[in-house]
């Protein structure tokens, strides 16, 4: 399945996306629904990011071609921060650069939506929690990061998450191409076989730090080829089998 989130008739709703259209649910995809006959053109929806969410749990540097564009050492245990609730930000809408930034980042990343509360689940059994896979963009004031000493202000503010366009199920996330692009220029080009700490592992670690509520997204990290982008460019994330999240700056 393939879901989408979007305002309908002033009304937030459902739907599932099958590459060419979108077909209403009567519910949410973390409960049992059915399709309601209502159908919605995929370019002339207004979509929202495919869940709100409670938290973005994020992870630092888990790519191995991007520890060496760092020049640093393959971490042992994964380095985790959190975005806030408000970063999110839907599909087509605008990344809004602060005042206060001077260099603003892009970062693809895959994102693993959870469906479920997910608290202490072991490394074999995350399958369940696990609604499925987006893109995500790691947006990062990238001169404010060392400047804090950690991450929230760099990462946290208002439009810095977006999100989408959808979420499968259908793919596998240990061999996705991942990509991103400003302006169509390729800036990032790797594979999700490159990440140091697989997805099961991540859910299930996680899980045991704090609990994950239905919705929560977590962002699996960036490869190498992070850079900056500006007002008036587009960015592009695409995952394979998982389309293009697009959003200007602003
Ligand atoms: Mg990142």
């Amino acid at each position: 399945m393939k879901y989408v989130r979007l305002i309908h008739d002033g009304q937030i709703r459902y739907g599932l996306f099958d590459g060419d259209g979108i077909d209403l649910i009567d519910t949410t995809p973390f409960d049992s629904f059915e399709t309601t006959g209502v159908r919605v053109g995929f370019d002339e929806a207004h979509l929202l990011a495919p869940t709100a969410f409670s938290k973005a749990v994020c992870i630092g540097l888990n790519y191995r071609d991007h520890a060496l564009e760092l020049e640093l050492p393959i971490p042992e245990s994964p380095v985790v921060f959190i975005k806030p609730s408000t970063s999110i930000l839907a599909p087509r809408s605008s990344i809004i650069k602060p005042p206060m930034c001077s260099r603003l980042d892009y970062e693809a990343e895959l994102c693993v939506v959870i469906k479920k509360r997910a608290h202490n689940v072991a490394l074999d059994e995350t399958g369940p929690y696990i609604l499925g896979y987006s893109c995500a963009n790691d947006v990062t004031a990238r001169d404010l990061q060392p400047k804090h000493g950690q991450w929230t202000v760099a990462k946290g503010f208002d439009t810095f998450c977006p999100y989408g366009p959808f979420i499968s199920d259908e793919v596998d996330p240990s061999n996705l191409a991942i990509e991103s692009r400003v302006n169509g220029e390729i800036r990032q080009a790797s594979n999700t076989s490159n990440l140091i700490f697989s997805i099961p592992y991540l859910v299930s670690y996680l899980s045991t730090v704090m609990t994950l509520l239905p919705g929560d997204i977590i962002l699996t990290g960036t490869p190498g080829g992070i850079g900056p982008m500006d007002r008036g460019d587009t960015v592009e994330v695409t995952i394979e089998g998982l389309g293009t999240l697009t959003n200007p700056i602003a």
